[in-house]
């Protein structure tokens, strides 16, 4: 039934395919097992894309893929999935799994997804069809169930099955539409997109977790401005997804701020440049700490004090909503906290502030807000020249701010 598409016709060749990947399809498919690399890799090398990252799919089980590698852990209760460690890679192996008709509740929400399945089975589970698609490393093929190579080729995200059953069994995919349609540069076909509007709010209901982390791959897509405006335009940026209500949300409609912040990121993640996610959280929640820092500033508090309650207000309210983990927010409130200082330019402190091992990530933070129109330009010429310039230079640099 599968349509199987040979080399000539495709052009996947196996070399494209990381060392890792290739070994743990080899090693599983000499056991007797069948092994296919899967998902997204797939529909990125077809794209000529590089992939990130290569997942592998079997009919062997969790137990048996464990046996076969020596480092290799098995992890997850519900969705239970093997990672396979070769040198610097981690291959993420899943078992082929089943339909998924009698693990939902009462609202159509899939609670369970670990029963075994089929090849074809565990295509049909799987979201967009051109994420479906098996690659053979060995017989260079692919096994291709639901017409993905077609959409592909249309530039077209259709989901599998009937799209409405599909968001009440999972309300994450209609995040993944839109991130995944900005990122290829794809159309969202019209039957996957028209029941995202009306079941949107089933968002509400995720973990705010599982949200933070969708959210996070939204933002790293290299199209993170995009992205926010389509999940906007598809309504699923209100009462849905906190984060997005806070950072579009407000009076104003000013986005210049978020829209060169999220430039900054979108060009740093195509040229493989290294991302913090504490910085680009920073940048997303500064307006709202921005606005209460200037009026208590406004009303008589001094600088760092009134930044201090500002950031105290920001992170109050958003907390419980925002599920922020530790390790990103105590980043964001060092930046925040930082933006105090650039404005005493005498004395030992600014040789002081230039020790802080934050002080980089800081500084770039008050580039922006000099782009953003926010604070002068001259400012961040000063601190440049002061960062690089000796000692003589230095004096005469403090002495121009008196
Ligand atoms: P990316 O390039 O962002 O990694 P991806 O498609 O590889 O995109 P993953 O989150 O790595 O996304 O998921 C791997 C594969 O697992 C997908 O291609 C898809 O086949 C399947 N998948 C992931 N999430 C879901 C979901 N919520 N529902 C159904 N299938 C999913
Ligand atoms: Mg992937």
């Amino acid at each position: 039934r599968p349509r199987v598409i040979p080399l000539a016709q495709h052009g996947v060749r196996r070399e494209q395919i990381s060392r890792a990947a290739l070994k743990v399809t080899t090693r599983l498919q000499e056991e007797g097992f069948s092994a296919y690399v899967v998902g997204g890799a797939v529909r990125d090398l077809l794209l000529g894309v590089v992939p990130k990252d290569f997942d592998v799919a079997t009919n062997a089980t969790p137990e048996q893929v464990h046996h076969c590698f020596r480092r290799s852990r098995i992890i997850g209760r519900r969705f239970r999935i093997v990672h396979v460690m070769m040198g610097p890679e981690t291959i993420e192996v899943t078992t082929f799994r089943g339909g998924s008709i009698h693990d939902t509740n009462e609202t159509g929400r899939i609670m369970a997804d670990n029963s075994y399945g089929t090849q074809e089975e565990d295509a049909h589970r799987r979201d967009f069809t051109v994420n479906a698609l098996f690659y053979d490393p060995s017989s260079e093929t692919i096994v291709d169930y639901q017409h993905g190579v077609k959409d592909l080729h249309a530039r077209r995200l259709v989901m599998i099955g009937q799209p409405a059953r599909r968001y009440q069994e999972d309300p994450v995919r209609m995040l993944r539409a839109v991130r995944l349609a900005a990122k290829l540069g794809f159309e969202i076909d019209p039957h996957t997109q028209k029941p995202i509007r009306s079941h949107a709010h089933l968002l509400k209901r995720e973990p705010a977790a599982r949200l933070f982390d969708e959210m996070l791959k939204l933002l790293m897509s290299g199209q993170a401005y995009a992205c926010l405006m389509k999940l906007r335009d598809e309504g699923l940026s209100h009462g849905a997804f906190p984060l997005l209500d806070v950072v579009l949300g407000g009076e104003s409609d000013d986005h210049r701020f978020l829209k060169l912040a999220l430039a900054s990121t979108d060009s740093r993640i195509r040229e493989d440049k290294p991302i913090s996610v504490g910085f680009l959280l920073a940048t997303l929640l500064w307006r709202q700490v921005n606005q209460r820092w200037q009026s208590r500033q406004t009303q008589g508090e001094r600088s760092l004090p009134a930044l201090l309650h500002a950031i105290g207000d920001v992170e109050g309210e958003q907390d419980e909503t925002l599920a922020i983990p530790r390790r990103y927010s105590v980043t964001m409130r060092e930046i925040w906290t930082l933006q105090s200082r650039f404005d005493s330019r005498v004395g030992q402190r600014p040789y002081r502030f230039l020790e802080q091992p934050r002080f980089r990530a800081a500084f770039d933070f008050l580039a922006l807000r000099a782009e953003a129109g926010e604070v002068p330009r001259a400012l961040v010429t000063w601190w440049a020249s002061f960062q690089h310039g000796d000692a003589e230079e230095r004096e005469a640099l403090m002495e121009d701010a008196k």
